[in-house]
């Protein structure tokens, strides 16, 4: 990916060099965190009479005003107007968010929609730099690299806690919802092709996540319909069609046509990739999986964390530990990275017997995806209310009292082959 070095009005550089920069805890001046408080970011097309160019507002405290090493809450919509504009961009154009914020020097973001955290560190503080100035990248970068379809562009940055609130829950979740409800109608089987992704060559350069309508990015941010919504605003940027004409085994999710395709776009260092296997040649991992699975091998099952969670997992380790052994692009039989959606596909892991052998999750996480999951299970195998027997961390974090816990339930992987 290309980022071009713009003439942005901040006091410190930008420029993609900086992208891979991490800011510790003890050289940061403030961070946001969409984990802990309310956060999101957000685009949002509009008439063009409603929006003044180039206009940024600041609603709430500014970096002056908040304490050294303090958490805070942040929401900054981008409003958009062009009559090349459609709804269907406005996640594409978020997801570069995490792109242009990353390439000021001293400041660092990752994550989408409402869960990004941000760190602005001391020197980038002392240089000079404010919230105002994440609007002045984000009209230029916007402007810069999305020219084609953006011909008005406004920025709004909420700092004050009750109004970050309300945009997160009033505006931005609505929105979220909706574009998932629409990706719902849609499965693997009823569309003609698929997309790859490869924006994350630029930290993992053999990675290539291939998406489809029920498997979406591992980064929790690219749908079918963004990869197809991406294709369209750049057809030689990073999502190419991938035919599915040829299939070599359905159950799998393997196809001639998508092995091609990631052997080409991975330079060669991938040769066969599934869809629905995490044992037999699994999807690579790059480094921004929402969550992780990893087989539990007392249950026949397996175990899923999410990046937000801090604690331990029944499998001994915890995320990072997990993180450490899935990510960087190669594929790792038994351990794969994914979105949070993912987890409530009739696609999950199919080819090991599908979302039934989930059998731990953080109760966060499992309340997250209690609705949609629990659907899944009575569609899929009649079972109701299956969420209740998965464990969490306040049931166990040791395989032994899993086991004791998915046995009481009667949970169904304990009937299932073992995966290995
Ligand atoms: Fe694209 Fe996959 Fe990276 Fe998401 S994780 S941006 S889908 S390559
Ligand atoms: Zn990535």
């Amino acid at each position: 990916i290309k980022i071009k070095i713009t003439n942005i009005d901040i006091p410190v550089a930008f420029a993609s060099a900086f992208e891979g920069e991490i800011i510790r805890r003890k050289d940061m001046q403030v961070e946001f965190d969409g984990s802990r408080v309310d956060c999101a970011e957000l685009v949002h097309t509009c008439d063009a009479s409603e929006i003044e160019d180039h206009k940024i507002t600041v609603v709430g405290p500014e970096v002056d005003d908040m304490e050294l090493g303090s958490k805070n809450s942040i929401a900054y919509v981008v409003k958009v107007a062009g009559k090349n504009m459609q709804p269907d961009f406005e996640p594409v154009i978020e997801r570069k968010f995490h792109n242009y914020i990353n390439c000021i020097e001293g400041v660092y973001h990752t994550g989408q929609r409402d869960m990004q955290r941000i760190r602005i560190s001391k020197t980038a503080f002392e240089a000079g730099f404010k919230i105002k100035h994440i609007g002045e990248v984000l009209y230029a970068s916007v402007k810069n690299e999305f020219d084609a379809v953006v011909d008005k562009c406004e920025v709004v940055i909420y700092t004050d806690p009750a109004e970050c609130t309300r945009v997160r829950h009033e505006v931005a979740i609505p929105i979220f919802d909706k574009r998932d409800e629409r990706l719902d109608t849609l499965t693997d089987e009823s569309v003609d092709v698929y997309y790859s992704c490869i924006l994350c060559q630029a930290f993992s350069p053999s990675h290539v996540c291939v998406v489809t309508p029920e498997r979406l990015g591992l980064c929790g941010a690219v749908s079918w319909l963004d990869a197809k919504a991406t294709h369209q605003l750049d057809p030689n940027g990073p999502c190419q069609v991938i035919t599915k004409e040829r299939p070599i085994n359905e159950e799998l999710g393997s196809y001639e046509d998508v092995d091609e395709a990631v052997q080409k776009l991975s330079q060669g260092a991938l040769e066969h990739v599934t869809l629905y296997s995490i044992m037999q040649d699994p999807m690579t991992s790059c480094g921004c999986f929402e969550c992780i699975c990893g087989i539990e091998p007392f249950s026949n099952g397996v175990v899923i964390a999410n990046r937000e969670y801090a604690g331990m997992t029944p499998l001994g380790m915890t995320f990072p530990e997990m993180a450490s052994m899935t990510g960087g692009g190669v594929q790792t039989p038994g351990f794969m990275g994914h979105g949070k959606h993912f987890i409530s596909s009739k696609k999950f892991m199919k080819a090991e017997g599908g979302i039934e052998r989930i059998v731990w999750m953080p109760k966060e996480l499992k309340e997250f995806v209690a609705d949609r999951l629990n659907k899944t299970a009575k569609d899929l195998y009649g079972i109701d209310n299956f969420t209740d027997m998965i464990g969490d961390e306040t049931i166990a974090e040791d395989p032994e009292t899993l086991v004791a816990f998915l046995t009481e339930k009667g949970h169904p992987a304990l009937g299932l082959d073992p995966m290995m």
